[in-house]
């Protein structure tokens, strides 16, 4: 079964098996292991061993992104979201109900989030401390600018927490170079290719040190968890999923091999194949071509009445695919994952499932419907 969910992905087999082991998380053996899975993700940030830190937290995006948030604001404190979608809708939520206070910069949801508009945002509030920005926004399929943001964030002194949850692994990022970024927040599941279940922040040291005390939760508290690395290197301060950071390991063995910039090739043309391909079929993408990033296609529903995505999806699934069920945009789509173990091969056989899957179902007017 293809995966273009697109998140947990598609993985290989031998991603798949290391999970097939009892693993004892507080043995000797296994500390060293994941002392050393914690610096193959700081290298992969860009970080260095006495400024950063990759500090792991079991669990989805969503609590690493909670514990970053709560890790490096204060109670009360201030956060610019610009809106670019239902993940940085997600970061608002989960920013409230930490009694932080998310301060939203209106934008389009296909455009990128402007560097402009966020300093000038800035410039006009200085109780903001951080900016909030989804790099690669899962919900509309835009890549945002997280260098360009970033630039804006440093000139105004302030600081900024990064969603990379669907862009780490294979969009570059470097913390060495943005020293305006407290914590970079991404998991293992996504454009690592390995399983879900744990998260990881990859953060300045001095940051986390300047923030202890604060996050009002033992369990999301990003200090301390850097302090029990630093007395304990590789222990968890809880249960940790053990199989998964196995599984982790080898699939860091396959990202090492591909190589990130590899990787981000194989997923735009995966992308590639799959856009050309819709458009081909006579369906309309979400997004124009030039703001359609490599990680997920949202697809205009058809203006057929008997479209009904449900039946759409498992059509697909009879034939091996699986995508979606729910959509992420204003009007009507479905959306399509181009990561993880798959190939521009893989997309085009998905493109003629999908021919074929709109036959079935009845489909004839496969064109949008007007706005
Ligand atoms: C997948 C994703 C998340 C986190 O999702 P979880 O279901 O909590 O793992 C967060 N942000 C973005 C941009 C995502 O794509």
């Amino acid at each position: 079964m293809l995966l273009l969910l697109p998140g947990p992905v598609t993985t290989r087999p031998d991603v798949r098996a290391a999970l097939s082991q009892d693993i004892a998380p507080w043995d000797n053996d296994f500390r060293a292991f994941v002392a050393g899975l914690r610096g193959r993700i700081l290298r992969l940030a860009g970080g260095a061993g006495d400024e950063h830190t990759a500090l792991p937290l079991q669990g989805c995006g969503h609590f690493i992104t909670e514990a970053a948030v709560r890790s490096f604001l204060p109670p009360g404190g201030r956060i610019l979201i610009p809106a670019t979608g239902a993940y940085a809708d997600r970061m608002t939520r989960l920013t409230r109900e930490a009694g932080r206070v998310p301060v939203p910069l209106p934008m389009g949801l296909t455009d990128s989030a402007d560097p402009a508009a966020v300093a000038q945002a800035l410039a006009a509030d200085p109780s903001i401390s951080h900016v909030g920005i989804v790099y690669s926004e899962t919900g509309s399929g835009v890549i945002h600018d997280v260098q360009a943001i970033g630039a804006a964030v440093r000139r105004a002194g302030r600081r900024m927490i990064v969603d990379a949850v669907s862009a780490f692994g294979a969009l570059p990022f470097d913390i060495a170079t943005q020293p305006e970024v407290d914590a970079v927040v991404f998991t293992a599941n996504k454009c690592l290719e390995a399983l879900p279940g744990v998260g990881f922040a990859v953060a300045r040291i001095d940051r986390l040190l300047a923030c202890a005390g604060q996050a009002g939760s033992w369990s999301f508290d990003l200090c301390d968890i850097h302090q029990q690395a630093v007395k304990a290197p590789g222990s968890f301060r809880f249960t940790p999923p053990a199989q998964v950071l196995a599984a982790l390991a080898v699939a860091l063995d396959h990202h090492d091999a591909e190589g990130r910039a590899a990787r981000l090739a194989r997923y735009t043309a995966n992308m590639r194949t799959l856009y050309d391909g819709l458009c081909g079929l006579g369906l309309t993408p979400w997004l124009p071509a030039a703001r359609q990033g490599p990680v997920i296609v949202n697809v205009h529903a058809p203006a057929d009445p008997r479209w009904d995505l449900q039946a759409f999806v498992d059509a697909l699934k009879a034939r091996g695919i699986l995508i979606s069920n729910f959509y992420n945009t204003p009007s009507p789509t479905f959306r399509v994952g181009c990561i993880g173990a798959i190939t521009p091969e893989d997309m085009a056989g998905v493109v003629r499932a999908m021919d074929q899957a709109l036959v079935e179902i009845g489909i004839t007017r496969r064109g949008a419907l007007p706005e």
